[in-house]
């Protein structure tokens, strides 16, 4: 029975909740706002399962074995500026959904909180689009998504299941077998922050608009691709729009002072990922191909798998690329195979978030120190 002793070693999949199969283990959210399985002892019936399909228990080798990189642009310049980089992830999903398939990935619910959906129209494809840096709950409800996607894979529809990499190994070892019709994306990951940080944050800021929040973008390009901006617009039409270097949910985040703990000892950063295709920002990409770079973001792709490279392919005609080698790709990117480094503050952190005000919390660690 999993029992979690080391938080360093739960990723919060959700695997071992999906599979059990008394359903005795629900996910629950600790003091930080990071959800945990817990196992009603009482209905366990010992069976083992899920210490057994545990992704992080069961650690899958690294092939090592380099993926073919790609700096990617979406032709579609209103979708690319609507997307975190490049615009390559709604390409993938208008492949899958041009196909009769169903996408899953983060959204945000009506309180912007952000939880894993499906769609199966392009006209939704805007809720999944563009990066949200907070941790994504799978089992919104209490209801898994990964049982949810194993139900359309058993039904033969095409599967399209996007994620961070914990996310997608937990997937993968729920379902135990290999589908055809099953497409896996993945990201390179920073590492994500608490869903209760973000939690009270948009209910500070909403304090301080003295309105609800009514629309929010982690990544928007007014200020440029390299320059990315949270813009917060509140429903009596004021907008918060500050940059990445000075957000103060930016520097909780970029500065590691509120990630999941085990973010700092990332089992899922392989040479070789779980996924068919893992997707970034193109950091860099000024001394790799300079030309491509207009400002409006550039994805970096990596074709993990024969099924990757096959749905490359069929995106082709709607992308300008260039294929660059693997080092160079990675070289300004070294989310892809590190950990952030925890430091001393973070146990801080979390104790003065439980007792001070958060406006007090922004004070004293939203700046750049
Ligand atoms: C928490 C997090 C950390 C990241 N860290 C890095 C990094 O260190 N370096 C880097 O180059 N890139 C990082 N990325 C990836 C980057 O932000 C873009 O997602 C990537 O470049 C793809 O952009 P796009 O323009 O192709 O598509 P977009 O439309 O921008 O991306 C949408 C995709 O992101 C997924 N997604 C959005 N939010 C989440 C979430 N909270 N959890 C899981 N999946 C999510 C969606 O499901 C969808 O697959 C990170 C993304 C996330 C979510
Ligand atoms: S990593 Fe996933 S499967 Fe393992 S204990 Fe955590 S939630 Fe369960
Ligand atoms: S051992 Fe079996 S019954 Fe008990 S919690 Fe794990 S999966 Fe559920
Ligand atoms: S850093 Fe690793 S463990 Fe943390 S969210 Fe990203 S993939 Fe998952």
């Amino acid at each position: 029975m999993i029992e979690i002793k080391n938080k360093k070693l739960c990723s919060g999949c959700t695997a071992c909740a999906s599979v059990c199969p008394v359903n005795c283990i629900t996910m629950e959210s600790d003091d930080e706002g990071f959800l945990y399985p817990v196992v009603d002892k009482s209905r366990c019936v010992n069976c083992g399962l899920c210490e057994k399909i545990c992704p992080i228990l069961n650690k899958k080798e690294d092939k090592k074995i380099p993926p073919k990189a790609y700096a990617v642009i979406n032709n579609d310049l209103k979708v690319r500026m609507n997307s975190s980089s490049g615009g390559a992830f709604s390409l993938l999903a208008d492949y899958v959904l041009d196909n009769g398939g169903v996408v899953f990935g983060a959204s945000f619910d009506e309180k912007f909180n952000v939880c894993h959906r499906y769609i199966e129209r392009k006209e939704d494809l805007q809720k999944l689009r563009a990066s949200k840096y907070v941790q994504s709950n799978l089992a919104e409800g209490g209801v898994s998504i990964f049982k949810k996607a194993k139900e359309f894979l058993d039904g033969g529809r095409m599967v399209l299941f996007t994620g961070t990499a914990c996310q997608i190994g937990g997937l993968k070892s729920y379902l135990r077998k290999d589908y055809d019709n099953l497409i896996t994306q993945d990201l390179i990951c920073h590492g994500v922050p608490s869903p209760l940080v973000w939690k009270k944050y948009v209910e500070y800021r909403s304090k301080k608009a003295k309105a609800n929040l009514q629309e929010v973008s982690f990544r928007d390009k007014r200020l440029g691709w390299l320059l990315f901006s949270m813009r917060m617009k509140f429903t009596n039409n004021k907008v918060y729009q500050k940059n990445h270097l000075i957000d103060p949910m930016f520097v909780m985040f970029l500065f590691n002072k509120c990630l999941r703990p085990c973010c700092y000892a990332c089992s899922f950063k392989t040479i070789t990922r779980q996924s068919d295709v893992t997707l970034a920002d193109f950091w860099g990409v000024n001394s790799v191909c300079k030309k491509l770079n207009d400002g409006k973001g550039i994805s970096l792709v990596l074709i993990q798998t024969k099924k990757g490279a096959e749905i490359f392919d069929k995106i082709k005609a709607k992308i300008t690329y260039l294929e660059v080698p693997f080092e160079k790709a990675v070289a300004h990117n070294k989310m892809y195979t590190s950990s952030v480094k925890e430091k001393r503050i973070r146990t801080k952190f979390f104790k003065d978030l439980n007792s001070l005000p958060f406006e007090k919390i922004i004070r004293k660690y939203g700046w750049l120190i």
